[in-house]
């Protein structure tokens, strides 16, 4: 829902005309929110179902303004969250077995359930989290999808010492400094040529950079791809070890190509990384509240998003973009 932006008055009177409809949710006013690349592709038309007309953004940094009559742990003035997982059913076999990243009946922010591209949004407060002190409200608003679910794809890698990240945008620029910290070589893969990038990678930790298609100094114990791009998994896989991964990280990649099995045998994994858990939220939030991460942004206002959207898809931005209402 988008409201238009209110005049001069408190949260407490913006809050007496809340479009809350049920008690267990909360209104947020928007302070940043984030652009990823799954907005893109929601814009764009590559996912399936999203219910149009639509308010996209899911990397939602705001303060509390309402609260329904069942919500007991969040207050009026609360900084909150908003990350990508809106609503699970507690109840489904993946709900059960604390895989509700994959819960049959989830909704998504910013996909089913509109989301902060808006001066105000709406959610279930169950998923709403609470940030970490020290990050701006717009570099807390990339931890809350490239680094929330980068550091789930990162997870998936295992204890990898040697970790390839092909693209480096949101996501990589945040894991490659996890990496650095947990003393692992991160090996970044940029678009060819784009020297910038690169250099921007090894400043934050990184111990190669290159372009993709070049080979890494040494193979790779596991290999995350963020660039959506299906030629990436054949190439990730002739670089990984014997028992190596390759996760895939984004919600739509162009097809993959076919390959010679030869690139998996040697029992390499091929995966994907679906979504989030609170549980992951509680976990990546917790490790950027004791370790200091720099986040990049580029800031837009509201009113510019498809400009935002325009760089992110032409691979003009360093870091993240983050639009400011
Ligand atoms: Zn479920
Ligand atoms: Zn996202």
């Amino acid at each position: 829902m988008v409201l238009t932006r209110p005049g001069a008055g408190a949260l407490e009177a913006q809050a007496r005309d809340t479009p809350i409809a049920l008690p267990g949710e909360v209104l947020v006013r928007v302070s940043a929110c984030g652009v990823c690349r799954t907005d893109l592709h929601v814009v764009e038309g590559e996912l399936p179902h999203a219910e149009i007309p639509l308010v996209p953004g899911h990397e939602i940094v705001g303060v509390v303004a309402g609260l329904g009559d069942s919500v007991t742990d969040l207050a009026v003035g609360d900084r909150v969250g908003i990350p990508w997982l809106g609503y699970s059913c507690d109840e489904c076999e993946y709900c059960k077995s604390d895989r509700e990243n994959l819960c049959v009946n989830a909704r998504f922010t910013g996909y089913h359930i509109d989301g902060g591209y808006a001066d105000y949004t709406v959610a279930d407060a169950r998923f709403v989290f609470k940030l970490p002190d020290g990050y701006t409200d717009a570099e807390a608003a990339p931890l809350l999808c490239a680094g929330l679910i980068g550091y789930r794809a990162y997870r998936a890698a295992g204890d990898a010492r040697r970790v390839g990240l092909y693209g480096f945008g949101a996501a990589a620029h945040i894991l490659v400094q996890v990496a650095a910290y947990e003393g692992r070589e991160a090996i970044v893969f940029t678009r060819p040529g784009d020297e910038g990038r690169q250099q921007f990678a090894r400043s934050l930790g990184a111990v190669w950079a290159g372009g993709s298609g070049e080979a890494p100094p040494e193979p790779l114990d596991a290999a995350i791809i963020f660039a959506p791009v299906g030629s990436l998994v054949p190439e990730a896989l002739s670089h990984v070890v014997p028992g190596g991964v390759v996760v895939c990280a984004g919600i739509h990649m162009s097809d993959i190509p076919s390959f010679p099995y030869a690139l998996l045998w040697q029992e390499r994994q091929l995966l994907s990384v679906a979504n989030l858990t609170r549980a992951d939220g509680d976990e990546f939030l917790a490790l950027a509240r004791r370790q200091p991460l720099r986040v990049s942004t580029t800031r837009f206002s509201l009113a510019h998003a498809n400009e935002a959207l325009a760089r992110l898809r032409a691979g003009a931005l360093t870091g993240a973009a983050v639009l400011i209402p």
